[in-house]
């Protein structure tokens, strides 16, 4: 019985949560490869967190979603799967190169009415879309951009959530060989520290970390009318 995790351990296991529970369409399958023969990176969320953000959409049983970093649409085609037929996805790109990438992919997975993708900086399109959007409006906001702006997203989206609204974030952790948490001298320590922290404390959510090996899920949700 092996009783440390080398990285041997940690890449079987994946593999096998992979096999067992990341089963995606035929287009899904075939996203990413796609991006990074156009030369997107391979940064993408993967399948089987991509189905947990389906799944925690659902169950919000939401309209309105929002993310910032788009990248080739693999995220979001799965956040907008588990909104209501009538729901939509507002995601946010600053790379023209992603964004029109992505609307292919929104065209191709047949949601592309139920997207809008806003080109720019995330924290210039978010005040925009706060005022057109209004508070405490949006069933879950994933942020997946800059790691180091993480706090400033939160300032954005906090007062969006609706009551049983969620905040997702990835990378909470880390971005798997790039940086970790622990890494006290990266830059993107102080800020993940400070946005894990703030969401930790905010007495209006209850909120975990999903430790997905190095890079981490934050899972926080705005209890509903007092109650969580
Ligand atoms: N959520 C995607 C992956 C996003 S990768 C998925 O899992 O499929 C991060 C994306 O954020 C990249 O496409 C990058 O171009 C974009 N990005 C970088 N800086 C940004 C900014 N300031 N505002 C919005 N998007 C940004
Ligand atoms: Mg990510």
């Amino acid at each position: 019985m092996p009783t440390s995790f080398t990285d041997e351990r940690w890449d079987s296991i994946s593999a096998y949560t992979r096999e067992t529970f990341g089963r995606e369409d035929d287009h899904l399958a075939g996203l990413m490869t796609n991006a990074v023969a156009q030369g997107l990176p391979d940064i993408s969320v993967s399948a089987e967190i991509g189905r947990l953000l389906m799944m925690l959409t659902s169950m919000t049983r939401g309209r309105t979603a929002i993310e910032v970093g788009t990248l080739g649409g693999y995220s979001g085609i799965w956040i907008v799967r588990g909104l209501r037929p009538d729901g939509h996805l507002h995601t946010i790109e600053s790379e023209p190169k992603h964004a029109a990438f992505a609307s292919e992919q929104f065209e191709l997975a047949g949601v592309t009415n139920r997207v809008t993708i806003h080109r720019g900086k995330g924290l210039d399109v978010l005040p925009t879309l706060a005022g057109q959007l209004g508070e405490r409006s949006v069933d879950v906001a994933f942020v997946d951009a800059v790691k180091a702006e993480y706090p400033d997203y939160w300032t954005h989206v906090r007062p969006l959530i609706a009551p049983g609204g969620l905040i997702l974030a990835d990378n909470v952790l880390g971005t798997g060989s790039a940086w970790s948490i622990d890494d006290e001298s990266h830059p993107n320590t102080e800020a993940m520290t400070r946005f894990n922290r703030a969401v930790a404390d905010d007495p209006d959510f209850e909120a975990v970390i999903i430790p997905f090996r190095l890079q981490g899920l934050l899972v926080g949700r705005r209890s509903a009318s007092g109650v969580v």
